[in-house]
């Protein structure tokens, strides 16, 4: 069962004919989530041939129009397909008055709900729960309220040994017992050890997304080993002084919250359109995290492949 996440967008404020501005789409079992939607995001869909239906819940960043302008056309197709599934989209309070607002003026009468669900900016919050997985917001430093989000499976159950669960004749109210790693006792007296009946968990996995930020320290903290860490790196250090004016960070600054963080792997993004290719941003990063990727439109990362 599949942990991925697929960039749909990697370009910053101006998209260009290589990057979409930002959005990334985050497959957990069955579940199907949007990160962030610039304009443009459901022709990247369409591009890398997701199923835009499946998204049941978005995530908003921010307000700045590279992370949001798609989701007026998302929704409109959604529309227009006849979705009828309601679906959920978590940001700035401001977001639900923007969005009713432009579908009113339209006059249609929708085929199917929409949730708004306001972040908070002031701490990590859990914004998302259920058996399989947990999803955080968590406050970023850019010139409006912001915040990255952090996606984190629970522990997962032991896994039966099931040629050693019948040799020893066990019956189904133990295997609940062994999956969560306890010791049983039969009615015999006779005491298992669950380490003889069950191969260890899976590991848990984990991402963070920490779209517009500028450069703070304790951000390292909040996504601390996180098993795959996006960070935007909109300049190179070069640009350190329109980095530091425009809250954003350079690629130097993302390796070293990786580092600090003990992240696994670093994706960069939210390239700014004055570079070429991001070719600099990579080397600048790899000199301080070796285990650097730099975001290409459709990339896809498995993290079950990956990490487990
Ligand atoms: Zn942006």
């Amino acid at each position: 069962v599949g942990f991925t996440v697929q960039i749909l967008g990697s370009g910053a404020a101006l998209p260009t004919g290589q990057r979409a501005p930002s959005a990334q789409y985050l497959q957990c079992e069955n579940r199907h989530f949007l990160i962030d939607c610039g304009e443009g995001t459901q022709m990247q869909f369409r591009r890398f041939n997701v199923k835009l239906q499946k998204i049941k819940q978005i995530f908003i960043s921010h307000l700045h129009g590279d992370h949001f302008f798609g989701l007026p056309g998302l929704i409109s197709t959604m529309h227009l397909l006849g979705r009828t599934q309601n679906l959920t989209i978590y940001g700035h309070p401001d977001l639900e008055k923007i969005i009713r607002g432009m579908l009113e003026v339209g006059g249609h009468k929708m085929t199917f709900e929409i949730q708004f669900v306001a972040l908070k900016y002031d701490s990590p919050t859990l914004i998302f729960e259920d058996k399989v997985l947990e999803i955080w917001s968590f406050p970023l430093k850019h010139r409006i309220p912001t915040c990255g989000f952090m996606f984190r499976e629970k522990p997962k159950e032991f896994q039966l040994d099931g040629e050693a669960v019948k040799e020893a004749g066990l019956l189904i109210e133990h295997f609940h017992r062994l999956k969560k790693g306890e010791d049983i006792e039969l009615e015999n007296g006779k005491k298992l050890n669950h380490q003889d009946f069950t191969f260890p968990p899976k590991p848990a996995l984990s991402y963070a997304y920490c779209s517009d930020t500028k450069y703070f320290e304790d951000l390292a903290n909040v996504v601390s080993n996180v098993d795959l860490l996006y960070h935007e790196a909109t300049f190179t250090e070069a640009m350190l002084e329109r980095a530091k004016t425009t809250f954003h960070s350079t690629a130097k600054q993302a390796a070293e919250i990786a580092l600090q963080s003990k992240t696994k792997m670093l994706i960069l993004g939210h390239f700014s359109s004055r570079y070429d290719d991001a070719r600099l941003h990579l080397e600048e990063a790899k000199s301080i995290f070796t285990n650097s990727v730099a975001a290409e439109d459709g990339m896809l990362f498995d993290l079950r492949k990956m990490f487990s």
